[in-house]
């Protein structure tokens, strides 16, 4: 990459038609899901089903938000090593990949939010709707079929030297099996049939990766576009209320660029943080430590005037 074009390029301005389509990218997926529970309750949902995805949502979820995003990634907490290595499982298992390439990922993100090496930036495309699509499917998902950044492995040093963290990377794809074997089996047993055992694997296995992945990448996508900007990060990172809430604390996005290393990202107490929540609860049986903060003058120097 030459300095010369770094120096030029700057980010595409979020116009209302990127607005417009990054909503209906993001909206009809879940409104899909939410007709087809209605269509097919008493058919093939029922309140099992429900717990099922429900429960495997927000355990994969914790998996990501407390383990991948905020532990592993971020270090703003420590916790005990037999709690690490639950929190790779649970996050392998929202099937976002090994944690060591999840890690590295993100923190190439922080490095270069919006800018060219940004793996997964809406901004980085040229002129024109065709392009803004692009750029916008790009951010959400097309990023994961295009090959890493060069020296990825820079990012992940730390990582790569834990052995607990290198054999928990390994072992993805049996990460991958336990998490679709869990409510397969659940399934079976709540109903004592095999189409408990389909229905279980279908809405606790399938169906929950697809919202969970969803929602994480509506943070890369949604989070980069809309919401408010209290702090001047030099990216476009938003504060996006209502994936706060979906995501379980990670919508507070602008917090969290200005604040990386924090453990909390709803920094008002208005801006619900169910995984600083979590992380809360976990410090106060002995499970986190050293829980990572900004100070209120931290947070008030940063904050544009
Ligand atoms: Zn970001
Ligand atoms: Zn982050």
């Amino acid at each position: 990459m030459n300095n010369e074009m770094q120096s030029e390029w700057r980010p595409t301005e979020t116009g209302l038609k990127m607005r417009i389509i990054n909503f209906a990218a993001v909206t009809i997926p879940f409104a899909g899901l939410v007709a087809a529970i209605i269509l097919l309750w008493g058919v093939a949902f029922n309140w099992v089903y429900l717990a099922l995805l429900g429960g495997m949502y927000v355990a994969t979820a914790i998996g990501i938000n407390v383990g991948y995003h905020r532990f592993f990634t971020h270090r703003s907490f420590k916790t005990p090593r037999f709690i690490e290595a639950i929190l790779a499982v649970l996050g392998s298992m929202a099937v976002e990949g090994p944690v060591i390439q999840w890690a590295a990922m993100h923190r190439c993100h922080h490095q270069h939010s919006d800018e060219h090496q940004d793996p997964h930036s809406p901004h980085s495309h040229d002129a024109g709707l065709w392009n803004m699509v692009r750029g916008l499917w790009h951010a959400h998902m097309g990023w994961l079929f295009r090959p890493h950044p060069p020296g990825l492995a820079r990012y992940v040093n730390d990582l790569r030297k834990d052995r607990l963290v290198c054999r928990m990377s390994k072992l993805f794809p049996l990460w991958v099996l336990v998490g679709l074997l869990i409510p397969a089996a659940l399934g079976g047993l709540f109903t004592l049939s095999w189409m408990g055992v389909l229905l279980g694997f279908i809405w606790g296995g399938l169906v929950r990766i697809f919202l969970v992945h969803h929602v994480t990448w509506s943070i890369n996508s949604v989070c980069h576009i809309w919401g408010t900007r209290p702090f001047d990060t030099h990216d476009e990172s938003r504060n996006n209320a209502i994936f706060g809430v979906l995501a379980l604390g990670e919508g507070w996005h602008n917090n969290h660029h200005a604040f990386p290393t924090s453990a909390r990202h709803g920094l008002r107490w208005w801006q619900l943080d169910v995984t600083y929540m979590i992380i809360r609860g976990m410090a106060m049986v002995g499970l986190a430590r050293d829980v990572r903060v900004p100070s209120a003058d931290r947070i008030a120097a940063k904050r544009c005037a």
